[in-house]
């Protein structure tokens, strides 16, 4: 039977052990039997530029997942708000594709369209500016000037304040808009919808111009948390890693 696995917001560092002992149990006894795995963002807490590829801990990520490419699974991945930085050179490494964030992809004849899910946080108006700054070519090209010691500074002061900014603010401004989600649906031709970011795992339908569009939100991974969802011709399932 064909499956394909889709994981998003793993935040994938040294300092959280159990979270990689899980990622590498999911790269040895689940994700060799499927088709195709994507990976929707956030795969790393972090990712400053591809001249960190050599750190030991990204090595043993990325011989993790090119053992999963060797063994015939295909291999996605689309940037998250903190691995935005993840390049060519690291997709090549662990021969894999990056992936623009929206894409519209056919699954098992449903159209569903793939996102990290940051952009329809719309009401996050502060987050909005920020992403806009980072995503900037020039501000990268000077951030990436930088040596790795200082933009792994930089990073950290700005995981810090952004902690702090999100503690402050209400559920429902981290969240999707819903008018964001069904503007998305209606210029691509009412697709259902796979996305991470939220950190709020769940199933959800909207109604736009009377289609009903399933919405799907994958879990992020964190402690004794980790799950995937896995969609064959017959169905699909989010499953956890125990
Ligand atoms: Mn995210």
């Amino acid at each position: 039977m064909p499956k394909t696995l889709f994981i998003s917001d793993l935040h994938l560092a040294e300092s959280h052990p159990r979270t990689t002992d899980a990622f590498l149990r999911f790269t040895r006894d689940i994700a060799p039997s499927a088709d195709a795995l994507y990976i929707l963002g956030d795969l790393f807490e972090y990712w400053v530029g591809d001249d960190s590829l050599d750190l030991p801990f990204h090595h043993t990520i990325i011989d993790a997942l090119a053992s999963i490419a060797a063994n015939g699974t295909a291999l996605f991945f689309m940037h998250g708000n903190r691995d935005f930085l993840l390049g060519q050179a690291f997709c090549d490494a662990c021969h894999g594709i990056l992936l623009a964030d929206p894409t519209l992809i056919d699954l098992y004849g449903n159209p569903t369209l793939l996102m990290h899910g940051d952009t329809l946080c719309t009401d996050d108006v502060e987050y909005m500016n920020f992403r806009a700054m980072v995503r900037d070519q020039s501000w990268q090209a000077h951030f990436l000037a930088k040596t790795l010691q200082e933009r792994q500074t930089i990073v950290q002061e700005l995981r810090d304040k952004s902690e702090e900014a999100t503690k402050a603010k209400p559920m429902e401004i981290t969240d999707v808009a819903a008018p964001t989600v069904e503007a998305t649906l209606q210029r691509f031709g009412y697709p259902r919808l796979i996305h991470g970011h939220t950190h709020r795992p769940a199933t959800h339908i909207h109604w736009v111009d009377g289609h009903a569009c399933q919405r799907w939100v994958l879990t992020d991974w964190y402690e004794d948390r980790s799950g995937y969802l896995e969609v064959t011709p017959n169905g699909w399932s989010a499953r956890s890693l125990d």
